[in-house]
């Protein structure tokens, strides 16, 4: 991409509006902008940022056997009235009349639905266990929407929801979803750290949170630091074997850790040693529920059992906060001069500067290298405007790509670009002709 055709409308200055550093650096790298109080257009580059997380989420999530769907966002109030929690979801809920004067409602969450649609496809226990996700946009009229898309009112959500015949078969669901969420956090490049919580509005008996560590955290955390030890990436997980994701989520669950919330001060003084108690503040990235036949009684939601008799399914779900992710792996990877992409998440590969726009050679020399990339598919952003040298490296530290290429009039003479590397600030001479070599397979 040429930054000449593209649409990244960086600021200069700080906003205002920005509490913390990945609102405000979102803000000036032009990733974002704010609509209405928590609700946000997503511009290019935080667009581009948003669908390689939200892709990433997708692959575990269908490697742990989960299978994608699509919900509508505005939903008929009669399905929670069914279950009765159109009253009680209280203000938070937004509710809309349509031209028939039907109540309806923007989805904050999809218990009620995906419970009636699994209703109406299954019959028999043969037919479980099953585990549908979706991907779709919710609403919440949160009280106080604030720090940009880490609380939004409009905020993308990855949600899945499993069906099991009994609550020992519905463990081995919520115990793949538990795995799974190490993976793709892990791929992301962040270190979620899954901790006992609350049900809250959802509803149930078993639950974690899975929090990443950052000082404007809204939840405080008490952990056991040996947490910090553990395989986080679980590379060639096995789903189906039972005893083995069991194992996987026990060696997490039988260290001490707690969100404010749940935390008990004796309990983490008597099992965690002093030198190894960690504590600090977190953001909850993702929130798994085992509720079992909370929902599946009141909407009906049966199936016949191998003895003949009807049961009522067990049921968990499963979220993720991918909006929230953007903002959070920002809290967690940045610094003075702006954003540090993690590469499985950055809007592009790399940066391209020219830094004398208008000098012939300068200006062959990049086209030369930005064709070669692209060819390779590397995807690269060539800042081909004009402009001077010190505002380009500004907007490149700022924007975050994981590497630089600068090309300038003095190196060019020595047949040398300029290779840095955003995370280290390392710079390299790199002979023009072993540039494009650099990068992509
Ligand atoms: P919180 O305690 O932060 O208000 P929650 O517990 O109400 O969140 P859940 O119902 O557990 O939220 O939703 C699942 C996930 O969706 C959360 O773990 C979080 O990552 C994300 N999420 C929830 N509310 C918001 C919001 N207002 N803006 C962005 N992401 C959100
Ligand atoms: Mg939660």
């Amino acid at each position: 991409m040429r930054l000449s055709q593209y649409f990244m409308p960086i600021l200069r200055d700080d906003p205002k509006e920005a509490e913390i550093v990945s609102h405000r650096l979102m803000l000036r790298a032009g990733m974002i902008r704010q609509e209405a109080a928590g609700n946000y257009s997503w511009l290019p580059t935080g667009f581009k940022v948003l669908k390689k997380i939200e892709q990433i989420v997708r692959e575990e999530q269908d490697r742990a056997g989960a299978l994608e769907v699509l919900m509508p966002t505005i939903q008929p109030a009669e399905l929670w009235k069914k279950s009765g929690r159109y009253d009680a979801y209280g203000k938070e809920m937004l509710r809309i009349k349509d031209r028939h004067d039907r109540d309806m409602l923007f989805g904050p969450t999809n218990e009620e639905m995906i419970t009636d649609i699994f209703r109406q496809g299954v019959q028999s226990y043969k037919d479980l266990p099953r585990n549908l996700y979706h991907i779709q946009w919710k609403f919440r009229d949160e009280v106080r929407p604030r720090f940009g898309v880490m609380r939004g009112r409009e905020f993308l959500m990855k949600d899945a929801y499993s069906f099991d015949i009994s609550r020992e078969a519905g463990q081995h669901s919520y115990n793949k979803m538990f795995v799974s969420y190490l993976r793709t956090f892990a791929r992301l490049g962040l270190k979620a750290v899954p901790m006992r919580a609350e049900t809250g509005p959802i509803g149930g008996s078993d639950s974690h949170e899975f929090l990443i560590l950052a000082e404007t955290g809204e939840s405080g955390v008490f952990f056991d630091g040996d947490l910090h030890g553990m395989d986080w990436e679980k590379s060639g997980v096995n789903y189906d074997d039972v005893a083995g994701i069991a194992a996987m989520v026990e060696g997490f669950t039988s260290r001490y850790a707690a969100t404010d919330e749940k935390h008990d001060a004796a309990e983490f003084e008597r099992r965690v040693p002093e030198a190894k108690r960690m504590t600090g503040r977190g953001i909850e990235v993702g929130h798994i529920f085992f509720f079992g036949t909370k929902y599946s009684e009141p909407m009906g939601c049966e199936v016949q059992g191998p003895d003949g008799k009807k049961l009522f399914v067990h049921s968990g779900s499963y979220g993720i906060g991918v909006s929230r992710l953007v903002g959070g792996i920002v809290e967690a990877s940045h610094d003075d001069a702006g954003i540090i992409w993690p590469e499985a998440v950055a809007p592009f590969q790399m940066g391209l500067v020219n830094i004398k726009v208008g000098d012939a050679a300068v200006d062959v020399a990049c086209s030369r290298i930005y064709e070669a990339l692209q060819a390779k598919g590397v995807d690269v952003l060539y800042d081909d405007k004009e402009g001077g040298a010190g505002g380009k490296f500004a907007a490149m530290d700022l924007i975050g790509l994981p590497w630089q290429v600068i090309v300038g009039p003095r190196g060019l003479k020595e047949g040398i670009a300029e290779v840095k590397n955003r995370k280290t600030g390392a710079r390299e001479n790199v002979p023009l002709d072993q540039v494009v070599g650099r990068f992509g397979a």
